[in-house]
C-alpha cells in the first residue's frame, strides 16, 4: 500500500494534471500558499459551496444568506479583537532557518504519540482478531496507558501556556519535549514571538493611520455588523441564522500543506443568534448537525472526529473542531464555537449603536448569544477530493484511477461519447448534448478510443458516460456506463434527462 506521503503527492499532481488546482502565478514560479482553481476545480468547488448553501440556507426557514464586502471599517477589527490578538506564536530553527508555529510543533508531537496508540491497537487487533475490544484494550494496556498519560500531561501544560500567552513557557515546553526541526534535526530554536496574521492595505490617497484597512481574516464580522440590517429587513425572529460564503485572508506563518493552509482562502460561515442561556443547547445541536452534513457525503465516519478545545478563545464558552483524517493526519476541517454575546456587545461598544433584539415573547430586549459554524471551502475540497481519489486493480489485472465523487458534486454529470467519429454518430451525440446541457454540466468528447475516454472521465469523477453507437441511430437508445461499477445499461434518449435527475439527487444531511 502506498504511504501517506505518496498519496498526498498523488493528490497534488492529479489535481494539477486534470485542471482542478494550479499553483498561483506558476509561470513566475508561484506565490507561497496561494492557489488557483482550474476549470474542473472551479466546478467542484462551486458544487461544494452549493451543497453547503442549500443545507444551511435553503433547507432552514430561519437561516438567510448574505454577501458582505471584503473591505470593512478598520474599527471592526479593533472591536473584534483581531488587531490585538489575532496572532500565532512563531519560532525559528536557527540551523535550517525554517519558521514554525510553536503550537503546531507541540500538536504534531502529540499526534505522534497518538499514532503510537493507534499502532498498538492495530497490532492487538491482528493478534486478537474478532475478539478484539478496543475500548477495553485502551483502558487496560500498560503501554497505551503510559502514552495516554503523556498526552494528557502535555495537553494540560500546553493549554495553560496558551491561555496565559506564556511565550517563554512555550519555548521551554518545546525544549523539554525534545522537539527537533524536521529539516535540520536540531533543537537550536529562537525565542517564541507573536505574529499578527492580518494583511493590511491602504484606502484612498492620503497615507495616514486612519486609512489602514485589513483584508478580512474571517467572514464572520461581516455578519455581525449586519445583524440589525438583516433582522429588521427580514423580520427575523430569534433563533435565526445568517450565513455567508466568501474569501478570507491570513498571512499564515507556515504554509506547506497545499490547499489545507492558504494565505487566500474561502470560508462558509453561519452565525446563529439565540436567547442568552440557551446557547449550550444550540451548540450541541449544531455540533451534531454539522457532523451529519459531512457524513451525508458518504465518507466513512471513522475519517471524522470531534476535538473539543481546552484553550477557549476569550469570547467563547464552548468550542469544538470537526477534524478530518487528511493524507497527513487528523486536522481541523470545521470549527463550531459558542461565542456568547461578545461580538455584538463589542460592536455596540465601538460603534455606539445598540445591537439588541426585542423578544416579544419575553417582552424584553437583550443582546443575543451566538453559535458559529465555520468551515473552509478549500479544506472541504481537499477532504472530499483526497478521499475520492483511488487507484483500482480490475478483474482483468489492468488498473484505473477513479475519482469517486458524490455525483451531485462531480464537475461533469455525464460525458457524451460517440463511439466513432463518423457515420452520423457525432451529430447524434451533439443532439443529446443539446437535450441535457440546460439541466446538467455535460461534456462532449470524441477523441481517442472509447476505453481511453472512459478512463479519462473516471479520473475526473464523471459519474455517467453516455455512449452513442450505431444502434442509437436505429432507435435503440444509448448506453449509460456507471463510473463506480463500470456496469452499462441501455436507456432511451427521451428518458435520459429524467434518468440523470433520478440518479443525481441533492444530498440531504
Ligand atoms: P488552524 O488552527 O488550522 O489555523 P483556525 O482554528 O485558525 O485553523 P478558524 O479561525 O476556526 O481556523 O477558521 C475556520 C475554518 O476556516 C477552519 O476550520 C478551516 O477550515 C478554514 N481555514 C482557516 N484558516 C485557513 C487557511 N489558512 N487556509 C484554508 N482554510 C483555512
Amino acid at each position: 500500500m502506498a504511504n501517506q506521503e505518496d498519496i498526498f503527492k498523488k493528490v497534488v499532481s492529479h489535481a494539477k494534471e486534470y485542471g482542478f488546482i494550479f499553483p498561483s502565478s506558476e509561470i513566475y514560479d508561484g506565490l507561497g500558499a496561494v492557489y488557483d482553481y482550474g476549470q474542473l476545480g472551479t466546478e467542484l468547488k462551486n458544487n461544494i459551496k452549493s451543497y453547503w448553501w442549500k443545507a444551511m440556507v435553503q433547507y432552514h426557514e430561519n437561516i438567510v444568506g448574505i454577501d458582505s464586502a471584503i473591505f470593512m471599517h478598520p474599527k471592526i477589527w479593533k472591536a473584534s479583537g483581531h488587531v490585538d490578538a489575532f496572532n500565532d506564536p512563531l519560532i525559528d530553527n536557527k540551523d535550517s532557518k525554517k519558521r514554525y508555529r510553536a503550537d503546531v510543533l507541540i500538536e504534531d508531537h502529540i499526534a505522534k504519540i497518538e499514532d503510537k496508540i493507534k499502532k498498538e491497537c492495530e497490532k492487538a487487533q491482528k493478534r486478537f482478531g474478532e475478539a478484539f475490544n478496543r475500548e477495553q484494550f485502551v483502558s487496560t494496556n500498560a503501554r497505551v496507558l503510559e502514552h495516554q498519560k503523556q498526552i494528557d500531561e502535555i495537553h494540560a501544560k500546553y493549554a495553560e501556556l496558551m491561555n496565559n500567552n506564556d511565550l517563554v513557557g512555550l519555548k521551554q515546553l518545546i525544549l523539554d519535549l525534545g522537539i527537533v526541526c524536521p529539516i535540520s534535526g536540531t533543537r537550536n530554536w529562537t525565542d517564541v514571538r507573536q505574529f499578527n496574521l492580518m494583511f493590511a492595505t491602504k484606502m484612498g490617497s492620503v497615507i495616514d493611520d486612519s486609512d489602514t484597512l485589513y483584508l478580512r481574516p474571517e467572514t464572520a464580522q461581516g455578519i455581525f455588523v449586519n445583524f440589525l440590517n438583516v433582522q429588521k429587513s427580514g423580520r427575523m425572529k430569534i433563533p435565526f441564522g445568517i450565513a455567508q460564503i466568501g474569501k478570507a485572508f491570513r498571512n499564515e506563518i507556515v504554509a506547506r500543506q497545499f490547499i489545507f493552509r492558504m494565505r487566500e482562502f474561502e470560508q462558509m460561515e453561519m452565525q446563529f443568534f439565540v436567547r442568552p442561556g440557551s446557547e449550550l443547547d444550540w451548540f450541541k445541536y449544531w455540533k451534531e448537525e454539522r457532523l451529519k452534513w459531512h457524513l451525508a457525503l458518504g465518507i466513512p465516519a471513522e475519517k471524522y472526529r470531534y476535538h473539543d478545545h481546552e484553550k477557549l478563545a476569550h469570547y467563547a464558552n464552548a468550542a469544538t473542531d470537526i477534524e478530518f483524517e487528511f493524507p497527513f493526519g487528523f486536522k481541523e476541517l470545521e470549527g463550531i464555537h459558542s461565542r456568547t454575546d461578545f461580538d455584538l456587545s463589542r460592536h455596540s461598544e465601538f460603534s455606539g449603536k445598540k445591537l439588541q433584539y426585542f423578544d416579544s415573547e419575553l417582552n424584553e430586549s437583550y443582546t443575543p448569544y451566538v453559535i458559529e459554524t465555520s468551515i473552509g471551502v478549500d479544506r472541504t475540497f481537499l477532504a472530499i477530493f483526497s478521499h475520492a481519489l483511488k487507484d483500482e486493480t480490475l478483474e482483468d489485472g489492468s488498473t484505473r484511477t477513479v475519482l469517486s465523487l458524490p455525483p451531485v458534486l462531480a464537475p461533469y454529470k455525464a460525458a457524451i461519447l460517440p463511439l466513432v467519429k463518423k457515420d452520423g454518430l457525432p451529430e447524434k451525440a451533439r443532439e443529446i448534448m443539446e437535450l441535457l446541457k440546460y439541466d446538467f454540466m455535460v461534456q462532449y468528447d470524441e477523441k481517442d478510443a472509447i476505453g481511453r475516454r472512459y478512463r479519462r472521465q473516471d479520473a475526473i469523477g464523471t459519474p455517467y458516460c453516455i455512449t452513442v453507437d450505431n444502434e442509437t441511430l436505429e432507435g435503440a437508445g444509448v448506453t449509460v456506463r456507471h463510473r463506480d461499477t463500470m456496469q452499462q445499461e441501455r436507456v432511451a434518449i427521451e428518458n435520459l434527462n429524467s434518468y440523470l435527475h433520478e440518479h443525481i439527487k441533492p444530498i440531504k444531511a
